[in-house]
């Protein structure tokens, strides 16, 4: 199972697959093919930027190495501009005005926000 699919990983917390992913990045002498892309990538780094503070530094090391490999500001910019179709309404945004579920790993706006049942956080 790679880092991406990790993220992905509803049978676990978002919190636990954070911590898994850290862990196995740690005990590999913290290589790069443990560090998350695209969606998954996204998805971490805004739970971190939002919620990662009162967590693990070793988390936020994870986040900033992965920062760092998907190309530091200038990738990050990118994947901003980058657009997704909310999973709940279908409309289109541009990633800096959408999150991810951190529950189901769907892309969600801010407008529908939480899905009742699902625990995930709107990242
Ligand atoms: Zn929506
Ligand atoms: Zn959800």
């Amino acid at each position: 199972m790679n880092s991406n699919h990790v993220v992905f990983d509803r049978g676990l917390t978002f919190e636990e697959r954070l911590g898994k992913l850290a862990e196995a990045w740690i005990r590999d002498g913290r290589g790069r093919g443990h560090l998350v892309s695209g969606e998954a990538f996204f998805a971490v780094y805004s739970w971190h930027v939002q919620h990662g503070t009162d967590h693990d530094t070793t988390w936020a090391e994870y986040a900033a190495a992965s920062y760092d490999a998907v190309g530091g500001s200038d990738g990050w910019s990118a994947m901003l501009r980058e657009r997704a179709n909310c999973e709940s309404c279908g409309d289109s945004y541009r990633l800096e005005n959408i999150g991810v579920c951190t529950g189901c790993m769907r892309y969600t706006c801010y407008s529908c926000d939480g899905h009742g049942a699902c625990a995930g956080v709107v990242v």
